[in-house]
């Protein structure tokens, strides 16, 4: 939650400068403004009653939990691993495309050097083919045009 937005929940709110509120704390009957609202550098939210209630009881007051204290939830903040993610698998795509290019690379040599393909190895090579095609992945088109047209006959 935004500081602006938590703050809009609150009564008898007065701006105490860039980032800092002071406002009637809902969690005692405060009628002189004891609660203090301030935004931490990493955009968290910091409350402090000066009647002495917990942040706890003053989020609990709102129907908010301390949670919703937090700029980013904890649950879905991990930036960093959701990156660590990505990388990985960006990593495991380019791996598995640089393996089906060396399977089609080796059975146009084969070709090109008189060995016979098994049935196997021409539907492994096709497979390469379609993989790369579906990876949209631009390559040597001689090879795939020898690929695609000796696969199957
Ligand atoms: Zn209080």
């Amino acid at each position: 939650m935004t500081p602006d937005d938590f703050v809009s929940r609150l009564t008898g709110v007065k701006p105490k400068g860039r980032d800092k509120w002071m406002a009637c704390c809902p969690a005692h009957d405060d009628r002189d403004p004891s609660l203090s609202v301030a935004v931490a550098p990493n955009g968290n939210i910091l409350l402090r009653c000066w009647a002495g209630c917990s942040a706890h009881d003053v989020v609990s007051s709102l129907g908010l939990s301390l949670g919703d204290l937090f700029a980013h939830p904890l649950d879905s903040s991990p930036p960093m691993a959701f990156a660590r993610q990505e990388r990985l698998q960006r990593a495991a795509e380019e791996s598995s495309v640089d393996h089906e290019r060396m399977i089609i690379a080796l059975a146009h040599s084969d070709r090109i050097s008189g060995k016979k393909q098994s049935a196997e190895d021409k539907a492994r090579e096709l497979l390469a083919v379609r993989r790369l095609i579906a990876a949209g992945v631009e390559w040597d088109a001689d090879i795939v045009h020898l690929g695609v047209s000796k696969i199957g006959k």
